[in-house]
């Protein structure tokens, strides 16, 4: 069972092969940070973070590395409309985005890297695309890209240009030759944030950032280049022509993309208003939850932010816990050990089989719906031959790719019930009283007071079950 990997620069489905045996090195293209990360910061990073975690899973010494742009038009326009300063901007959303992907269970990849900490790489990497005839400055001191001199334009994207094309908009970029050549350097406009360049004060293009950081971190050359779907062009087809063009070799033998994030079936937009913030769904939500979402889905397709989406997905989480917690408490000291393995190799082999194929996490998810619903069938018998401890154990070793019920069950699940008894408003005390109150009522046979407390707690989130030994109460997800 060998790793298959969609590569879309070959738009097949292909054997992964790194270029050195047992090492991956792979980059993806981070956050601007503008603002507030949202959802689809979220699902990118989740995607790239689980591929990584996987990787490793198969033994390979992965070095990822992601960045933040932290320096571009909207960065210097969104400060000055908050009247901070540019960097100061971006630290503090760099500090925020930091804590929130960490909330959200991702592990940090090996390299961070930023705009502003490789000026002198990406002037280095300018100039020596000048040198060579594929790149120009203008007479305002920009530096352009010449899309003429790289043949091979468009593989990634499919999509034709003419490199020929000498439509200028010449209002918006003076000094450009061709109206598809893109900037490298842009020259500073006065007050902004600028480094000084052999082509005098300016800042760096988006495009060559990429380029000259994976060079800096990676090399000339990278298995696996990564992003969502929106970046294939111009961005990526843009580092590509840049990387390739300095190096004459192949820049990144895989290229990955995640789908797009919708939101009830809407593209997110800015226009629509419809965006959601990460750290609002972080004020609501635990990491297992978020990721249950955004990993029951083929990361290469869109995901639908549904309103039902995260509370679905929690209840699931919560049903998965409960029945882990559940094996703690009964024995399994008679079980039959072969049988036990054989049903642990069978779960393995479902997990890699589903992992294998481009790293599916919507067939593991469902997958595990069935390990799970075998659980919970022995559990239901009044005895069983299979170790189901063991057996629960393995899940949970096979989601640590997924980071998902990586948590104490108990605390999980105490978690769950006190968030959920936050947001009713209602304490345990509260309840207790209601299920006495209840109680006394039905012992005077007053069956409606008994059904309106029952109720009343249904409406908070609460549900009664009575049980021989009395009642007791658990969260109704
Ligand atoms: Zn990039």
């Amino acid at each position: 069972m060998a790793l298959k990997v969609y590569n879309v620069l070959s738009r097949t489905k292909q054997d992964f092969v790194p270029l050195n045996p047992g090492i991956v090195n792979m980059y993806a293209c981070g956050i601007t940070v503008s603002g507030d990360a949202h959802i689809g910061h979220a699902y990118q990073s989740v995607v790239f973070d689980v591929i990584t975690r996987y990787l490793r899973y198969l033994g390979y010494d992965v070095k990822y590395v992601r960045n933040y742009t932290d320096v571009d038009d909207k960065i210097i326009a969104n400060a000055a409309r908050a009247n901070e300063d540019p960097v100061e901007f971006a630290e503090k959303y760099i500090a925020q985005t930091d804590i929130e992907m960490d909330k959200l269970g991702n592990e940090k990849p090996t390299i961070m890297a930023r705009a502003t900490h490789c000026i002198d790489d990406i002037i280095n990497f300018v100039q020596k695309l000048i040198d060579s005839g594929h790149a120009y400055v203008s007479q305002f001191g920009d530096v352009y890209f010449k899309l003429s001199s790289f043949n091979e334009y468009g593989k990634l994207s499919h999509i034709q240009v003419d490199k020929n094309d000498t439509g200028v908009r010449k209002e918006t970029e003076p000094g450009k030759q061709n109206d598809l050549d893109f900037a490298l350097w842009k020259s500073a406009k006065p007050g902004e944030i600028a480094w000084k360049s052999p082509w005098g004060m300016g800042r760096p293009g988006w495009h060559i950032e990429c380029s000259a950081m994976n060079l800096k971190y990676l090399g000339e050359q990278i298995d696996i280049h990564g992003g969502g779907r929106d970046l294939v062009f111009p961005h990526h087809e843009n580092e590509i022509a840049q990387t390739e063009s300095l190096t004459g070799k192949q820049f990144a033998k895989y290229w990955i993309h995640c789908g797009l994030v919708k939101i009830n079936g809407q593209k997110m937009s800015k226009s629509l208003g419809n965006g959601i913030l990460l750290k609002d769904v972080l004020d609501k939500y635990d990491a297992d939850t978020i990721r249950f979402a955004l990993l029951r889905n083929t990361y290469s397709a869109d995901i639908d932010i549904t309103d039902s989406l995260f509370p679905e997905s929690r209840r699931h989480i919560y049903k998965m816990y409960s029945g882990l917690m559940a094996l703690n408490e009964r024995d399994f000291s008679g079980a039959d050990a072969d049988k036990t393995n054989a049903k642990i190799d069978e779960i393995k082999n479902e997990f890699e089989r589903a992992m294998n194929d481009n790293f599916n996490t919507l067939e593991v998810i469902a997958s595990a719906f069935g390990w799970f619903n075998f659980i919970n069938t022995e559990l239901a018998k009044k005895s069983t031959e299979y170790d189901l401890k063991r057996i629960g154990n393995k899940i949970v070793e096979l989601f640590g790719v997924l980071n998902i019920l990586q948590k104490n069950p108990d605390e999980y699940i105490n978690n769950i019930k006190s968030t959920v008894l936050k947001n009713s408003n209602i304490t345990v005390g509260d309840i207790e009283k209601y299920i006495n109150e209840r109680a006394v009522a039905k012992q005077n046979k007053d069956w409606a007071t008994a059904d309106n407390v029952r109720t009343k707690l249904l409406d908070k989130g609460i549900v009664l079950k009575d049980t021989p030994n009395g009642t007791t109460w658990d969260i109704n997800l």
